[in-house]
């Protein structure tokens, strides 16, 4: 890690590098930033550090990606001085490690908590950003990391009557933290089942007196790791962080999976068929057993085999029937984990209302109308998702050369390069966005990859000169094309309604989101463009542009 001159600042900027966001992707930012000798500022719009581990309070969240890869590696000390409670880390956690592990890199007093971000513009002539927050802050800077996640921006309920609900409405993606919420005795509605809605429900069933779950659409639901950390894997994550971090980067989805890919199910007749589907069921691993998942054949088979492991959990036929997705293929979009959501459907008072058969017609004060009946309701609770990626970016009003909006960028769809920059906006850098390994990948391991490849170009930057950076048109255009080359060789990824593809949000472009290409592919082409100069990019201010 090479250490950057201090020269002067051009006379306007306040600071080197702004970062917006202090979850996974912004602690690293800002530590990355201070280390290499840049001056820094951070805003968060919670009072706390998290992002996405800050707003998820709701009862059952936790993580589904395991614990001995979903943390930091860049210091030993992270992974040596911590201690999971479970494989698959709750909430409250995974959120007071990123604290610990924001306090210990010493970042909380470069950001300033509670402050919205509310426009960052780019002027030409000096070529630095101005960044304004909500607090009526501007600071004029040189770079910007737009650390703002890609599920932050809660998606709107598209319900008639949501605000005359007079009884108690929670958001599984802002649940209240400052108190507990007694869902004890009460007839609640949730309305989402997807990954949030499958881990808040069992939960809410401990306590409601009726629990009315509203699905559109089923999901996968497989198992989870959760449970005791296994002391030899920590032990060996111990010996050497460093290796294991180059070793996250080696592998397709950022995570260190014993059981990977070990068999082709096409090689196996029948008999073996169903003794490896059992086995990776068992083990827990079923998403990630098979080299040929994403063909279509063994695809199907998986897929027969979900289904049916999951209609065995559940004792009514009817329910057993509709809480299965038969619409699409394993993979298609993100499965669910959960070792218990199933089997809460067979408690007496838990009921499952299958909207494509009686859909809501509104939400009245005291409940839900379905074109069925009513359901008097106490408490709803919307576990109904998020406008991924670009809605956290549009709710700031970024302009780049020429006074260009996101927005006007974006108006078909995310369009970037390498996932992390956008043409027309230099030196604005922005991490775990679209079109990058994403939620296919161990969000984690990408915070690390990609803040590490935002700062050693900035490095380059700075070494060279700085002139700015942007990545050209026709390398996006390319990027684009290699996204949906990966996408169409994944089953159901293209024909799949999902947030991957912005389905979840009327009027959304279709574009698929995320990088299926694998993480080591991503990370080489990241380093080819450092090795060779950035051949993909616009350097403006430098003698080849
Ligand atoms: P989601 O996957 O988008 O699910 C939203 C749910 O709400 C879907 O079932 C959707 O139905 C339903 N819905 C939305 N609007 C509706 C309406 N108007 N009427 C009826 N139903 C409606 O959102 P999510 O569950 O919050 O998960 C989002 C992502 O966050 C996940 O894919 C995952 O990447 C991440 N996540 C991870 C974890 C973890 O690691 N443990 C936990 C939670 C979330 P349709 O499908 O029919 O649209």
């Amino acid at each position: 890690m090479s250490t950057m001159p201090r020269d002067t600042l051009k006379p306007s900027a306040d600071c080197d590098v702004v970062v917006i966001g202090a979850g996974f992707a912004g602690i690293y930012a800002l530590w990355s930033a201070r280390q290499r000798g840049l001056s820094v500022r951070g805003f968060e719009s919670a009072s706390d550090v998290g992002g996405t581990w800050f707003w998820n309070a709701y009862p059952g969240a936790r993580c589904d990606v395991a614990s001995y890869s979903y943390a930091y590696f860049f210091r030993d000390e992270f992974v040596r001085d911590w201690d999971w409670s479970d494989v698959c880390a709750p909430q409250q956690e995974i959120q007071r490690y990123l604290r610990f592990v924001a306090q210990r890199c010493g970042i909380l007093d470069l950001v300033t908590f509670d402050t919205r971000v509310s426009a960052v513009h780019h002027d030409e002539d000096s070529g630095l950003w101005t960044v304004r927050t909500s607090g009526g802050e501007t600071v004029v800077c040189r770079y910007v990391v737009l650390a703002i996640g890609a599920l932050s921006n809660p998606k709107a309920p598209d319900i008639d009557g949501v605000a005359s609900f007079k009884g108690e409405a929670y958001f599984t993606s802002t649940w209240p933290r400052d108190r507990t919420v007694d869902l004890r005795g009460k007839r609640v509605g949730v309305i989402g089942t997807g990954s949030s809605g499958v881990q808040v429900i069992p939960e809410v069933a401990k306590l409601a007196k009726t629990v009315t779950v509203f699905q559109r659409t089923a999901n996968f639901v497989v198992p989870t790791e959760s449970g005791p950390m296994d002391p030899a894997r920590v032990e060996a994550l111990r010996k050497d962080p460093q290796a294991v971090r180059s070793g996250l980067r080696e592998t397709y989805g950022g995570n260190l999976v014993t059981n990977m890919g070990q068999h082709r199910l096409h090689d196996l007749d029948q008999a073996g068929q169903d003794e490896a589907l059992a086995q990776a069921w068992a083990g827990k691993y079923i998403g990630l057993a098979f080299r040929d998942a994403h063909l279509p054949e063994a695809n199907a088979r998986i897929s027969e085999y979900i289904r049916a492991r999951m209609q065995e959990q559940v004792n009514d036929p009817w329910t057993a029937h509709h809480l299965v997705p038969w619409d699409h293929p394993f993979g298609g979009k993100r499965p669910c984990r959960s070792d218990v959501y199933l089997q809460t459907f067979n408690e007496p008072h838990v009921r499952l209302i299958a909207l494509p058969e009686t859909p809501i017609v509104r939400i009245v004060p005291d409940g839900i109308e379905t074109t069925a009946q009513k359901f008097d309701l106490d408490v709803i609770v919307y576990a109904t998702g998020f406008d991924a990626v670009s809605g956290a970016l549009f709710s700031i009003d970024i302009r780049g050369l020429g006074g260009a909006t996101m927005r006007q960028a974006w108006a078909d769809g995310p369009n970037n390069y390498l996932g992390t920059m956008v043409h027309g906006f230099p030196n604005l850098f922005l991490p775990s966005s679209a079109m990058s390994p994403s939620v296919l990948s161990n969000m984690a391991t990408l915070a690390e990859q990609q803040i590490d490849f935002i700062f050693d170009s900035i490095d380059w930057l700075e070494r060279n000169g700085r002139p700015r950076l942007q990545p050209r048109q026709a390398s996006q255009v390319s990027w684009r094309e290699q996204t949906l080359h990966y996408a169409q060789r994944r089953p159901g990824a293209l024909t799949t309604k999902s947030w991957y593809s912005g389905a979840n949000i009327p009027g959304k472009p279709r574009v698929f989101m995320v990088y299926c290409g694998g993480f080591k592919r991503y990370d080489d082409i990241c380093k080819a463009e450092l090795r060779d100069g950035f051949p993909g990019y616009d350097i403006v201010g430098d003698e080849r542009a």
